[in-house]
């Protein structure tokens, strides 16, 4: 029988079989667990495992995060041409696996860090580690609308490299909602695709870096609409996306868009609901440190979008998983001294 399932058919009460499933859960102890396979889940996995420490890599649902759904990365060191998002996360997992990191497909449902070893919950399995690094990344925000959430993925989504070049938007005019770098980045990719690309931005000005901004408001194929948010999709009938409703944020006047496709990217939250109440956080959900990367929990650390909410870059999140796993490193030789 394999370990796991051998550690899972223990039964969990009585003193004996309580202390056999404790002595169980050691010999699976893991010197470092990483929860999150993007930028700084993977370099953390990189450092930790060339210090040794053979680091278990949890995938999570979106192996080698959200820097996958993106096209060009451009302004990641090292690469002056530029290297497509799937193929830099590639390349680093296969990297960090070079070095003896493992790499496991699964997301957990649980953690208990009140006591050591600490205890996971991976679908369904038990897993127990020395140290934990917390490297869970952000999701897409949404705008909270019934009818986005009707007709998700039947024309509204958050990924356009995902599904921009799906045969119901070709050709067709699209509402992208956002100021920010994700906002233009998805407008241009989808100049490939549709006949207009509406911008739609709640201010007047763009969030997004000077050259992001300066590209996508010098395409022929966008259009900014300013000063306006989306108060509702429009095609539930239909059961497709076939327009928005939108509402002048300075006059209240509302107006309708048609468009074939709604592409959301209004930034992103943290995936840090597993840790509430036991891992400081502020009230968005970013985990705040206590030093460094080193959490309120003694051999817990974070790095990345869960923590970061000022620069949110691939290099400062590799930056930040780097120093957690050097961190881990130190905190496992003091404790093991
Ligand atoms: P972001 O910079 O936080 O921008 C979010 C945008 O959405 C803002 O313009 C914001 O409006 C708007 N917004 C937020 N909530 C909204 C709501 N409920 N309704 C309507 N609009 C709303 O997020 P991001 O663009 O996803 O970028 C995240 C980070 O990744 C940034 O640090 C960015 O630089 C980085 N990034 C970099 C690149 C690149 O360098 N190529 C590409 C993508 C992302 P306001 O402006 O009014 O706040």
């Amino acid at each position: 029988m394999p370990l796991l399932a051998e550690l899972e058919a223990l039964p969990r009460t009585g003193c004996l079989p309580t202390a056999r499933r404790e002595t169980k859960l050691r010999s699976l102890m893991e010197k470092v667990v990483i929860i999150g396979s993007g930028c700084a889940g993977l370099t953390a996995a990189l450092y930790t495992a060339r210090a040794n420490l053979r680091p278990v890599v949890l995938t999570g649902r979106q192996p080698g995060g959200l820097l996958t759904t993106t096209t060009v990365v451009e302004n990641y060191p090292g690469f002056p041409d530029g290297i497509d998002g799937y193929e830099l996360m590639v390349r680093l997992q296969k990297q960090a696996e070079r070095f003896g990191a493992q790499v496991r497909f699964g997301s957990v449902e649980a953690v208990d860090l009140s006591r050591q070893p600490f205890a996971l919950t991976v679908d369904g399995e038990p897993l127990a580690a020395e140290t934990i690094i917390i490297a869970t990344g952000a999701s897409h925000r949404h705008l909270g609308l019934e009818s986005e959430h009707k007709l998700e993925n039947k024309g509204v989504t958050y990924c356009a490299t995902c599904d921009g070049a799906l045969p119901p938007f070709r050709n067709q005019p699209l509402v992208v909602v956002g100021g920010g770098d994700s906002a233009c980045e998805e407008a241009l990719y989808l100049t490939r695709f549709g006949s207009i690309v509406y911008l739609v931005h709640r201010r007047d000005t763009l969030r997004a870096s000077k050259i992001m901004a300066g590209r996508a408001l010098a395409h022929a194929k966008i259009k900014p609409v300013w000063g306006s948010v989306v108060t509702e999709v429009l095609g539930l009938e239909q059961d497709k996306v076939t327009g928005v409703r939108l509402k002048n944020v300075k006059t209240g006047t509302a107006t309708a868009l048609d468009c074939a496709g709604l592409f959301i990217a209004i930034g992103l939250i943290p995936n840090t609901h597993l840790f509430k109440g036991v891992i400081e956080m502020d009230e968005t959900g970013y985990i705040i440190p206590r030093e460094g990367t080193a959490t309120n929990v003694r051999g817990v650390f974070a790095a990345g979008d869960c923590v970061d909410k000022v620069y949110r870059q691939a290099v400062t999140a590799a930056g930040l998983g780097c120093a957690a796993a050097i961190e881990a490193e130190r905190y496992l030789a003091a404790k093991n001294e």
